[in-house]
């Protein structure tokens, strides 16, 4: 048994509709319990902003694209190296790193939860193998249906059950945890040498549309019952123009969880883009808020670019390769036959570019101007925005407007004129960033009732204590405390451990893997149906047998299970 017992903590708990009571937090054995004996080791916060460990819903740390990512910038494995010392194994990169260096980065910020944005259903176990191979944070894997024939084939025939059953039947076989729908049907279009533009127009050889993908995918999702809710990557990312394309989309969604929202769109700030061309682009955020004010059952999360060098990845192979034709810089494109594919290229975001800067103010205004920030959550598509490491300066911006207005002074002169972020007033509080890092984070991937995302009796005891007196601090003119505080714990606790003490980490990991497990009725299951089977010998390269990921590749896996409708 072990005890732990951190005394004098600035508690903002907005799950629990705790904002900043000085509270003592009992622990044992991992979880957070009424109290414990006086043999429990003693943390003394001193009054620091405690949070619950961070949790992050949209970024791409684990799998093929991210090691393509790490072939494609030996230049990047120079960058960001710490030695081996203590409990920490050596580290390399900045904005893809190790294993190991994304985890630490990410203790160090008191994050302990991840969500991996994108795993093809076909490359599963290598992410499955980097998912353990990650010592501190738990992880969970958004699993990619945009081009699945088996679900395409479901959609032109409006059978909503055989596309559950299908979606279903991948996600045990992978231990995949969400549904990700990345530019729906677009990229399988592109693996034909074509493109869409439009979510009204047919995928080739499938006679479905994005659209009818989308609607059917929702719906499918529910009758799974499954913890989280569709998460969308819009078609036409990054595109001038596009905002209608991501509107038409939202226009789409019903209201069918009265617990989470029915969708959750990721990275909008690229997805809200007005003008036709980049000579023209500007910002339609307010349009874009405008609709998310509108509907709660949309969340949202910001994509937000920050100004550094970089590495994009993306299941939408076509958008890369125009970025590629823009950038003529090297790429990587990728197949995953009968699924999806892939793009990477590397970018740099200057201060320099007209583009860049409206692009930056674009992920803050959304941000600043959604009313709820249950609905817009906190990320940079990392890395495809920013590495992860950037997060505590986007808090900053987003708590000072003093902080943004000295930003947008050594910026493009564009920016003012096609955004509106300087006349911009709102600054988020701490529960606001509370709310945007981790309660909005556990609420929308379904696993607060998993003991994340708070600190009530029987949760996960999954802290972060920053170096932050709320008291003192005013975040509208101290920003720079304010990002340095968020950059570095006093304490990352995960399950009930220390992990990371002043940036050092001071243990090895016991991470843990949440997949879903749908249970389908007998007579819809698609390993039962001759003709699904048919079809996937006949197509796939592997075998069927060949195909589901063996126990042996999660050793510490937590399946989530749900009762499918009946
Ligand atoms: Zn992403």
């Amino acid at each position: 048994m072990t005890e732990l017992w951190v005394k004098n903590a600035c508690v903002i708990d907005p799950i629990r509709g705790i904002n900043g009571e000085i509270i003592d937090i009992a622990i044992r054995d991992g979880r957070i319990v009424e109290s414990v004996s006086d043999r429990a080791e003693v943390i003394d916060a001193q009054r620091c902003l405690t949070l619950p460990g961070g949790i992050d819903s949209h970024t791409h740390v684990c799998g093929t694209k991210v090691n393509f990512g790490r072939y494609m910038s030996p230049e990047d494995m120079r960058a960001g190296r710490t030695r081996r010392h203590g409990k920490m194994h050596v580290t390399s990169g900045y904005y893809v790193p190790t294993t190991f260096g994304n985890s630490y980065r990410y203790s160090a910020m008191g994050y302990t939860t991840l969500l991996e944005g994108a795993m093809a259903p076909l490359e599963a176990r290598h992410t499955h193998e980097e998912f353990t191979a990650t010592p501190h944070q738990d992880m969970m894997a958004n699993t990619l249906f945009d081009g699945n024939w088996a679900v395409m084939d479901a959609v032109r025939e409006k059978n909503i059950k055989k596309a559950a059953a299908v979606v279903g039947w991948t996600l045990n076989a992978v231990k995949g945890y969400g549904i990700k729908l990345t530019n729906p049907g677009g990229t399988e279009a592109w693996g034909w040498g074509e493109d869409l533009t439009s979510i009204h127009e047919m995928v080739p050889h499938f006679e479905v549309t994005p659209a009818e993908i989308i609607s059917t995918m929702i719906r499918a999702n529910e009758l799974l019952r499954l913890p989280h809710s569709v998460h969308l990557h819009c078609n036409n990312l990054g595109k001038p123009g596009n905002y209608q394309t991501t509107l038409d989309t939202f226009e789409l969604v019903p209201d069918l969880n009265p617990h989470r929202q029915t969708l959750y769109a990721t990275h909008v700030q690229f997805h809200a883009y007005g003008g036709g061309t980049w000579r023209n682009i500007c910002s339609k955020a307010e349009e874009i808020t405008r609709s998310i004010n509108s509907k709660p059952q949309i969340v949202m999360d910001m994509g937000q670019i920050m100004f550094c060098r970089t590495m994009t990845m993306t299941a939408d192979g076509p958008m890369e390769f125009n970025l590629h034709c823009l950038h003529h810089n090297k790429w990587s494109n990728h197949d995953v036959e009968l699924e999806t594919g892939s793009g990477i290229i590397p970018v740099t975001y200057s201060k320099k570019s007209a583009v860049n800067c409206i692009m930056w103010a674009i992920g803050l205004e959304l941000a600043l101007l959604t009313k709820n920030p249950w609905q817009c959550l906190l990320e940079t598509d990392n890395p495809n925005g920013a590495p992860f490491v950037k997060y505590p300066e986007v808090i900053g911006l987003l708590m000072s407007k003093r902080y943004r207005d000295e930003e947008c002074a050594t910026l493009h002169a564009d920016t003012e004129k096609r955004t509106s972020l300087c006349a911009l007033e709102r600054e988020m509080d701490w529960h606001d960033i509370a709310v945007m890092t981790r309660a909005g984070q556990a609420k929308a991937l379904g696993i607060i009732n998993q003991g994340k995302g708070h600190l009530g009796i029987g949760a996960e005891a999954d802290i972060a204590i920053y170096p932050i007196r709320t008291d003192t601090v005013d975040p509208a003119r101290e920003y720079r405390k304010v990002v340095e505080g968020f950059q570095k714990t006093r304490y990352t606790i995960k399950r009930g451990r220390v992990v990371s003490r002043h940036g050092e980490i001071v243990v090895d990991g016991a991470n843990a893997t949440f997949w879903a497990n749908a249970k389908i009725p007998e007579d819809l299951r698609v390993d039962n149906d001759p003709e699904f089977i048919r079809r996937f010998q006949e197509f796939y390269t592997v075998r069927m047998s060949n195909y589901p990921v063996q126990d042996l590749y999660l050793p510490r896996g937590r399946r989530v299970d749900t009762e499918a409708f009946t």
